[in-house]
Parts: C-alpha cells; sequence; structure tokens
C-alpha cells in the first residue's frame, strides 16, 4: 500500500511522528509525507521533524495562510501523475480539509485520524474542516466513543473505527525522552508544581478584545510565586505586536513570562510539572490530563468534553473574571475511559494494511 501523508501545522506533526514510526515498523507500507507549509517556521515546524524523528518531506509547500481550495490546487501541482491508494490526514486545519479535496478529486481514498470530533460552535473554522473531511473519508478513525456517536449521528459514509488518540501514543512515547533530554525547568528556573503553563491561538481568541481579557487574567494570576510560563503563538505574538494596548497589558506584570514556542519535548516537561494549565488549544487540554495536571480552558466549548465530565478540564469562557475564577475551581481529577492504552498508531496501520495490500 502506498500512503500520501498530507500535514501543514504543529499538532499534525506529533500525531504523524507516531503513526509513521508504526508505519516505518509494517513492510507492505510505503509513506511518502507532503508538508502544506500552513506552518513553516523553525519553531512550529523544523523542531518537530528534528526532535520526533519525522522522516523528511518529500513535497514541501509555501501555503501559509492559504484556504483549504487553493491548497488543494497547489497539492496536486506538486504531486503531478503520482498515484497513491490512500491519503492520511490529521485534524482540522487547512491543511486537513485540503488534502481530502484533494484526495477526492483524485479519487484517492481518505484515511481521517482524529475523526468524528465536534465543538458545535459553526463559527469555528476548525468544525467546518472536520465536517468536510469526516464526509469524505473511507476509514475515520477516532479518538472517544463520542467522536464514534459525533459519525454515527451524522450518518457518515465511512467505516469508523474507536482506535484511541494517537496522541496519547505521543506523550506516552515521549515523555521518558523529555525526562532525560529536556532542560526547560533548569533554563527558566521552574519548581515542579510551582508555575503556571498558558498557551493561547485560536482564530476566535485573537482579537483584540479577547486578547485584552485574557491578558488581563494572566497579568492578576502571575505571581512571583506562581508565575505564568506562556510559550508564544507566532500568531498571538503578531497581534499584540500590532497593538500599543496590548503589549502594555501582556508586559505589566514580570510574573507573566513570554517565551517563544517550545519543541515537544519541553512542552511535555512544561505540561507535567506546572501546577495548572491554561490553554485554548485542543491537544494541550488532553496532554494535561495525560501528565495528571489540571486545566482551564479558554473557549465557550470544548470537542474533549470527557476531559471536563472527569474533573480535568474546567471550561472558563473568555473574560478576566471567569478565567481567574476557573483557576481557583475545584478539580475533581478522574480516570477517563477513552484515548486507548498508547497503541492506537499500530491499530491504525493495522486497519490499513487489511483494508487492501
Ligand atoms: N506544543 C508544543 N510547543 C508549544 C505549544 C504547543 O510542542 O510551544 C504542542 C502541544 O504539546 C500539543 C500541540 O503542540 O501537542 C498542540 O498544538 P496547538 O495548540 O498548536 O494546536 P491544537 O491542538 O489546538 O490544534
Amino acid at each position: 500500500m502506498k500512503i500520501l501523508t498530507i500535514i501543514g501545522a504543529r499538532p499534525q506533526f506529533i500525531k504523524a511522528a507516531v503513526v509513521s514510526r508504526a508505519i516505518g515498523r509494517c513492510a507492505g507500507i510505503e509513506e511518502k509525507i507532503l508538508h502544506t507549509g500552513q506552518h513553516y517556521d523553525h519553531n512550529m515546524s523544523r523542531i518537530f521533524f528534528d526532535d520526533l524523528g519525522l522522516p523528511r518531506p518529500a513535497w514541501l509547500l509555501d501555503c501559509c495562510s492559504m484556504q483549504p481550495e487553493p491548497m488543494a490546487e497547489k497539492i496536486a501541482q506538486a504531486v503531478g501523475n503520482e498515484t497513491f491508494d490512500c491519503v492520511l490526514l490529521y485534524g482540522d486545519t487547512n491543511s486537513t480539509l485540503a488534502g481530502a479535496l484533494f484526495a477526492e478529486q483524485r479519487r484517492i481514498p481518505i484515511a481521517h485520524v482524529e475523526a468524528g470530533l465536534r465543538s458545535f460552535n459553526n463559527a469555528m473554522a476548525e468544525e467546518h474542516n472536520r465536517i468536510e473531511t469526516d464526509k469524505r473519508s473511507k476509514w475515520l478513525f477516532c479518538p472517544t466513543h463520542l467522536a464514534v456517536k459525533n459519525l454515527q449521528n451524522e450518518n457518515v459514509a465511512g467505516n469508523i473505527y474507536n482506535v484511541g488518540d494517537v496522541m496519547y501514543d505521543a506523550a506516552l512515547l515521549f515523555a521518558s525522552v523529555a525526562e532525560q533530554k529536556s532542560s526547560v525547568l533548569a533554563d527558566l528556573k521552574l519548581t515542579s508544581k510551582q508555575f503556571y503553563l498558558a498557551t493561547i491561538h485560536r482564530a476566535e481568541n485573537t482579537n483584540n478584545e479577547v486578547l485584552m481579557s485574557v491578558f488581563s487574567a494572566f497579568a492578576r494570576i502571575a505571581t512571583p510565586d506562581l508565575p505564568i510560563v506562556l510559550p508564544l503563538h507566532p500568531r498571538t505574538r503578531n497581534i499584540i505586536a500590532s497593538s500599543t494596548e496590548l503589549q502594555a497589558v501582556s508586559s505589566q506584570n514580570p510574573s507573566l513570562r513570554i517565551t517563544d514556542p517550545v519543541n515537544y519535548l519541553d512542552m511535555i516537561m512544561l505540561e507535567k510539572h506546572a501546577k495548572l494549565i491554561l490553554t485554548d488549544s485542543g491537544g494541550v487540554q488532553k496532554e494535561a490530563y495525560f501528565h495528571k495536571t489540571p486545566c482551564v480552558t479558554i473557549r465557550n466549548e470544548t470537542e474533549w468534553v470527557e476531559t471536563v465530565e472527569a474533573g480535568w478540564n474546567v471550561i472558563a469562557g473568555t473574560t478576566a473574571d471567569s478565567i481567574c475564577r476557573a483557576v481557583g475551581a475545584d478539580f475533581a481529577c478522574q480516570p477517563i475511559s477513552d484515548y486507548g492504552t498508547g497503541d492506537s498508531a499500530n491499530k491504525i496501520i493495522n486497519i490499513l494494511c487489511q483494508q487492501k495490500s
């Protein structure tokens, strides 16, 4: 079987790294990677290929800030007449849907990893990307039983599998490597459980109004004894740079420590040793649970509802008061039966191998 993996954004490099390892162990599959260039700078892209052993892409495109339709055209031009048995896609970015549109046009069956997630917020581009990709997929690899239910409710045409979460595979695989290799805690002079970790980057949160609330909350929460470490996404950094008000609010409290995005191994260490995580990231909400750290989600809803039901995650909304309140919430921290056992990548590859050789 010949697979074309299409990726372009940070979380996809992490997910693809574990699946590519499983492919590498399987004699019957050849994989070629196409990187759309949606995220292209060192901290958001290259570093993940280097650290996680992701094979070099056969094609590296220049599709930063492009919508899925023109991106699909660029993919078609790059791939030319080469044929594939499967296009392998991850998550919900513009690169995901671009890959699905390309595959549909070429009549190549699609495998979608992280299928079935829904926020039920149609204003999110990610929600559109997920639904449109799932509709076109032949193999729908779900991380949770709720994702399976969502797809059943939508009567999708493809085959639905609950394989667990490849991000859990990654968290298990790289946790001990991170302990050995990462020096981020010492570099940032952090003590375990005596700092907060924050990330903020979603399109709906990176407007001036929401960022003002979020940074006001961060300025109130951070103290010399419990600083906030915030590895800042380039999108958020650019918005802050364009507003004097945001620059002022984000620099008023020295205990809010803004850094460049960190590599995945450093991120694992920060997640594991933080007292609490504040985030609007999908992946980080779950990683908080994987590393047993409570999480406050700076959004009005989540796709990962089981983390909320089990008491690991509080949905805070985006006002300064609600974010500050959520940090003081009681976290029940019960076990979650979803996400599998760390062998999701193998399950995915075994299913693909059975279907076609
Ligand atoms: N991540 C990282 N370095 C950072 C911030 C995040 O390695 O500075 C990792 C994080 O551990 C998770 C993934 O990036 O695995 C999440 O990506 P992101 O928040 O960009 O996207 P989302 O999950 O919201 O789609």
